[in-house]
Order: C-alpha cells, then structure tokens, then sequence
C-alpha cells in the first residue's frame, strides 16, 4: 500500500538523535519504527512533517520505502508545539495538492494536529484516514489545569476528529474510555499499542561509560528516562530515594545536552527539591542520552522507575523490559498495559514517593526475584510488543478502511473554524 503519514511537529528523522527535549520523545520514536517496520513489510511509506530547518532538503529518503517530506508551513525554523496550530491551514493545502499528484490509499496522522490538516485533504480525494493522538487535550487539562498551554479548540477539534476520521487507533485500554467519554463511538476505535525496538534494545552487560558514569560497586542503580517535564514525576522518584539506604542512587537521563545543564529551569527545580531531602550528591543528571547509548544506560540499572502523573502510552517502561530490567511504574495510561504487577515490576500509584520507596526496596532486599522481573519484561517486550508485530497490527486497520466506503467531511470540522 501507499501509506501517507502525517507527523506535524514529530519527525522520524529526529529520533535518532535530539531526544528528551521539552517537545521531543515518543511520537518521533514511534513514527519512525511504524514507518521502517512497514517498509520492511513491503509498504511504500511518506512521512509528512513541518519544516524546522530552511537547510533540509523538501525530500530526504530515511531508508529503502521511507520518504520525510518537509512540508513549508510557517517559518522554516524550531516553534514550541503549542504554536503550530496557526499553521495548519497551510500544512493542510501542502498536503492536498501533493496527495492530487501522488494519491495515498490510506493517511495515517499522529497528533491532533496533524489530523486536523489531514482530514479535509483526504476527504477531498475520498482517501480513508486513520487518527492516533498520542494525546489527549481533556486528559492533559484534566491533569495540568492552569498549566496547560495547548490551545483552547484542542478538545473540540480532538472530539470531531474521533467522530469524523474513519478509525481512532488508541495506543492503550484506558485511552479508549477517554475517547468513549469525548463522545467517539468505541466501535471506531481499535487498540494498537507502541511498540519497541527489541534489537535495539537488547538484556547485556551492566557497563554504562557513555557518558562516564559507571556504577560503583555495591550501588544500587535506578534510573529514570524521559523529557524532563514535571509531569513525568522525576520529582517523585528523587522523594523516593530519599527513604532508601544510602547506597541506592539515581541517574536521571533527559533535559538538555549536557552542557545546557545549568541553565535548564527543570533540571534546577528537582536539584533544589534533591538537596532539600538531602540526596543531592546520590542524584545524577546526564542531560540528553543518545538513543546508541541507551540500552547500556538500562542495562547499568538495578531498576527503571517510570512514575508519570499520567502517561498516554510510555515507551520507556518498554525499553527498559525489553532490556531485561524490572520496572516501577506508576499505574497510569498505557503502563497499565504494558507492566504487569508482581510479573514484569511493581505498580504504584501516581505521585506517591512513598509507594516508589516500597517498591524500589522490594527489588533492592530480593535481586533474584528482580533479575526474574526482568526476565519476564524481556519475554513481554519480544512476545506482545516488537515493532513487526505491532506494523502488522496497523496493517490490518489500514486495509479495513481502505476497503471499506469513506464517510463524507463533516462539515464543521475545517482547519480555519475556531472552536
Ligand atoms: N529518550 C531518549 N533520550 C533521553 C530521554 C528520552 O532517547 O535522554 C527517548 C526514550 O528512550 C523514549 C522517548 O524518548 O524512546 C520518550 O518516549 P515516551 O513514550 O516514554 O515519552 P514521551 O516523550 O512520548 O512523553
């Protein structure tokens, strides 16, 4: 099949490098896989993303059956995502008159914003279009509040979306209750997790050098992986490691590079919250860790403590099962799914140090029970998640809708309407 995806402010071509920033993480990660998985499945795939470089060329070729197609819509440089929006109108005729010359069978956008410009192109050619939002605006204002600096339409458009695309891919179970509850009927949607780079990420030697940190002796390692932003609850964990013995420590992977370290306001908000509890000299700060280094990175750790306040899908839990190391992860979106209590790790509930602490030192007082977590995350991973699997996954909703006929636009749903 032709596969047009649409990817606005996530591109694959960013996720092998520049990962852990403010606005880069999963979705970058999983367009790339899905893309790469389906190509090797035979598949001719077109990855549509905005233009934040004037220097790249409009088409790079990411690998045999994998275009990136630059789209110009708005200036050709970095725009926080919450910006992008005011831009859509022009990504949405970009798409339009490229898909009039190359006409996909099926459009894939990732994010509400990408579907809000893929829609009204691919009904105009009465191409049938799948939807994954990554995320959802009612859960993050649900969670965020006053922090939440999506713009104000994001919920409406999300809520038409769903009833005007002709499938809603939920990457978890608890996705689909949210969008049961924005009035989506449950029978568009169909569950596809994420998935995992199972040979990318591989259980191996405990040797972490890559950014000169190796563990000492006697050390219980935790790490912690993501963007630093505070919904991801780095500060819980930091609360955590100060209930447990002094020699459990904490590495913590995400932020800036390295050397932006200082100046970066999150990192000097849990610094403040590390010395405040009195483990500052056991917390450790890596900045941005390459995806190469990564695997060695989970691999040097005793446990990986995922504990967002929520968390749409999650696919560090995942690289770190899929390395063989056991879990504690908050019990929230799609590590509900994907980690399984007493089997793969430890389920806690969000934002609670104190249950983190409890679960940290199960594992830290019973290290073969830990190794056998890890054992059985591993086992998960390959079995539940490897991208092949998951591209397959997709593969049968894309043919379900091509083959099945394409409803005609809702006609409240334009990119220009303001809701
Ligand atoms: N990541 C990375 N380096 C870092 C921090 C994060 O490569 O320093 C990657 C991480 O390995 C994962 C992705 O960014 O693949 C984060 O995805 P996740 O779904 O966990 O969270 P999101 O960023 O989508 O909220």
């Amino acid at each position: 099949m032709r596969i047009a995806m649409v990817s606005e402010h996530a591109s694959p071509l960013a996720a092998s490098s520049g990962l852990g920033g403010a606005d880069a993480g999963g979705q970058n990660v999983a367009v790339r896989a899905l893309a790469l998985a389906l190509a090797d499945a035979g598949h001719e795939i077109v990855v549509h993303t905005r233009r934040a470089d004037p220097a790249v060329p409009r088409r790079v070729a990411m690998a045999p059956g994998v275009t990136v197609d630059h789209v110009d819509a708005g200036p050709a440089r970095e725009l926080p995502k919450d910006d992008l929006v005011d831009h859509m109108d022009a990504f949405s005729a970009d798409l339009a008159a490229c898909w009039r010359d190359e006409t996909p069978d099926v459009v894939h956008a990732h994010f509400w914003m990408s579907g809000l410009a893929a829609l009204p192109a691919a009904r105009a050619l009465g191409v049938p279009i799948v939807q994954t939002f990554h995320a959802l605006g009612s859960v993050k204002r649900r969670h965020q509040g006053a922090d939440d600096t999506s713009p104000a339409r994001r919920v409406a458009v999300e809520s038409d979306l769903g009833a005007s695309v002709d499938r809603v891919l939920a990457t978890c179970h608890d996705e689909v209750d949210e969008l049961v509850a924005l009035g989506v009927p449950a029978e568009r949607t169909t569950v596809v997790p994420c998935g995992v780079d199972v040979a990318h990420f591989t259980p191996g030697d405990a040797a972490f050098a890559a950014t000169g940190r190796r563990k000492a002796d006697g050390v219980f390692r935790i790490a912690s992986v993501s963007r630093l932003v505070p919904r991801k609850g780095v500060d819980t964990v930091i609360s955590a490691l100060a209930r447990l013995p002094g020699d459990a420590e904490l590495v913590v992977a995400g932020g800036p590079r390295p050397e932006g370290l200082d100046d970066d306001p999150e990192v000097a908000r849990l610094r403040a919250l590390a010395r405040a509890v009195g483990v500052a000299d056991r917390v450790h700060f890596l900045g941005a860790v390459g995806h190469d280094a990564l695997p060695a990175l989970y691999r040097s750790a005793d446990a990986v403590a995922c504990v967002p306040t929520y968390e749409p899908f999650g696919l560090v839990p995942l690289e770190a099962m899929a390395c063989g190391r056991p879990v504690v992860a908050a019990a929230v979106g799609g590590l509900a799914d994907t980690v399984v209590d007493g089997v793969t790790g430890h389920h806690v509930p969000a934002g609670d140090p104190g249950a983190v602490a409890a679960a940290l030192e199960r594992l830290r007082a019973d290290p073969r029970r830990a190794r056998r977590f890890g054992r059985a995350g591993r086992r998960r991973a390959e079995t539940e998640y490897g991208w092949d699997r998951v591209a397959a996954a997709h593969e049968r909703v894309y043919g379900e809708v091509a083959s099945a006929a394409v409803p005609a636009l809702s006609t409240a749903l334009t990119t220009g309407s303001p809701a």
